[in-house]
C-alpha cells in the first residue's frame, strides 16, 4: 500500500534521485523526508549496485525475473503470494538445471555445461580463432573436429555408441549442436549420467592421445566411464532435493577437496528479520583441506533470502581476490545463484546485478567454476554467516 501523496517537485522524479550517486547508496535522509517509516524500510531492503547499471523490465514472480506464461496464469490466479522458492520450485526444469542435478563429478558437469556451450577446445574452434590453421578431426581425418563430432559424431566412436544401449537412436537422428543431443537425451529419459560419462572420457582420450601421445583403446572407452561413475557414486553420498520435480537432483553432502593446487571458497548467508540485518559467511580451503581464512561480517537486511545469498557469493569472490587466491571453486548451497553464476545470459532477477557485477570482476582463470553443495555440506560458512548475529547485541 502507498502511504503518500506526491510531494511537490518531485512529481516527474525518477528512483535515481533517491540514489546518492557518489555513495551509490540510498539517500536515506531523503528517503525519511518523503515516505512513510514502512515504505523506507522496503525501499532500504533492495541491494543497489556498487557501479551505475542501465535499467532494466523485469518480471518479478519468478525468481529468474523473465516472463514465463506459467507464472503469469499463477500470478493472475492469485498465487502470486507464493515465496520465491516455492515459484522456482515450479518453474519448468531448463537444461541447465538438468545437467546440474546430474550425478556425475563436478568436473563432468562442468564440462557438459562448457560443450553445450560449445565453449570447448576442439580444433574447430581454435582454427576459428585463427589458433591453429588445420581443424581435421585427428580419428577420423574426415571432418572438422566440431564439440559434437569430437563428443558424439567421429565415426571412429561408432563401436562405442553402437554398443551403449539405448544410444540406437545415433543411426537415424542427427542434431546441430551437443545441447540439442543433450536435451533429447534429458527429453527421451536415456542414461544421461553415464553417457556424459562415455562423452568426458572421450574427451579425455582425445587428449591423452594428442599430448601425450598415450594408447586408448576405443573398447576402453564405456568400462572406464562405467567405473568411473560407479566410484563416484560409491564415494559421494547423495540425496534427491525435496521436491525436486519430474528428473532426480543431486547433490554434494560433504565437503570435497579441490584439484591440487585450486582453492574452495564456500559462502552463505543468513537472516536476522526480527534485527533487519543479514549475515554473510565464507570459508577458503585449501586442496588439502585446511581453512586458509575465513570471514564473517553483517550487511543490511534484504527483501528475499537468495539475495542475502548473492550477497555473500559476491563478498566471497571479493574476499578471494583480496587474499589473492587463485584458482578456486565457489561453493554455496544456494542453488538459485548457483545457476545464475552458471547461466551464460544476464539473471533479470532481483540479485541479477549483484551477480554480474561480481561475474564482470572475474577473470577467466580465476574461478575454475561453480559448485552447489547442501547446507550440512557447508556448515562452517553457514555458521559464520550466522555468527554475526552476536554482533548486534
Ligand atoms: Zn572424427
Amino acid at each position: 500500500m502507498i502511504y503518500e501523496l506526491v510531494v511537490p517537485g518531485f512529481k516527474e522524479a525518477k528512483v535515481s534521485a533517491l540514489i546518492n550517486p557518489v555513495t551509490r547508496r540510498w539517500d536515506t535522509y531523503l528517503l525519511r523526508g518523503l515516505f512513510h517509516p514502512t515504505e523506507v524500510a522496503l525501499i532500504l531492503s533492495i541491494p543497489l549496485s556498487p557501479l551505475p547499471v542501465e535499467d532494466k523490465v523485469i518480471w518479478p514472480f519468478n525468481s529468474s525475473g523473465v516472463y514465463s506464461v506459467k507464472s503469469g496464469s499463477r500470478f493472475l490466479a492469485n498465487e502470486a503470494i507464493l515465496s520465491p522458492l516455492q515459484a522456482y520450485q515450479h518453474q519448468h526444469e531448463d537444461i541447465w538445471k538438468r545437467i546440474w542435478s546430474l550425478a556425475v563429478p563436478n568436473k563432468v558437469r562442468n564440462f557438459l555445461w562448457c560443450a553445450c556451450r560449445n565453449a570447448i577446445p576442439v580444433k574447430r574452434n581454435l582454427w576459428k580463432r585463427r589458433i591453429i590453421m588445420d581443424d581435421k578431426c585427428e580419428h577420423c581425418l574426415s571432418a572438422p573436429e566440431t564439440t559434437y563430432h569430437a563428443l558424439w559424431e567421429c565415426p571412429k566412436h561408432s563401436e562405442v555408441w553402437e554398443a551403449f544401449s539405448g544410444c540406437e537412436f545415433r543411426q537415424v537422428r542427427s542434431f546441430s549442436s551437443i545441447r540439442e543431443l543433450v536435451d533429447f537425451g534429458f527429453s527421451e529419459d536415456k542414461n544421461m549420467e553415464l553417457m556424459v560419462m562415455v562423452m568426458w572420457t572421450f574427451w579425455y582420450r582425445r587428449n591423452q592421445i594428442r599430448t601425450r601421445h598415450l594408447d586408448f583403446p576405443a573398447s576402453q572407452v564405456i568400462p572406464q566411464a562405467s567405473q568411473a561413475l560407479s566410484d563416484f557414486k560409491q564415494h559421494n553420498i547423495s540425496l534427491p532435493l525435496q521436491q525436486g520435480g519430474s528428473g532426480q537432483s543431486w547433490v554434494r553432502r560433504h565437503w570435497s577437496i579441490p584439484p591440487t593446487d585450486c582453492f574452495k571458497v564456500y559462502f552463505d548467508g543468513a537472516t536476522f528479520p526480527e534485527l533487519g540485518k543479514a549475515g554473510l559467511g565464507v570459508v577458503v580451503q585449501n586442496w588439502e583441506g585446511n581453512v586458509m581464512a575465513s570471514l564473517s561480517e553483517q550487511a543490511p537486511l534484504p527483501f528475499s533470502p537468495d539475495i542475502v545469498e548473492a550477497m555473500a557469493a559476491a563478498r566471497a569472490i571479493s574476499f578471494a581476490q583480496e587474499l589473492g587466491i587463485r584458482p578456486f571453486i565457489l561453493e554455496g548451497d544456494s542453488e538459485v545463484v548457483i545457476e545464475t553464476f552458471m547461466a551464460a545470459e544476464e539473471s533479470l532477477s532481483s540479485f541479477g546485478h549483484i551477480i554480474s557485477l561480481a561475474k564482470s570482476t572475474l577473470d577467466t582463470n580465476e574461478c575454475i567454476s561453480f559448485s552447489r553443495t547442501v547446507r550440512c555440506g557447508n556448515k562452517v560458512a553457514h555458521n559464520l554467516a550466522r555468527h554475526v548475529r552476536g554482533l548486534f547485541v
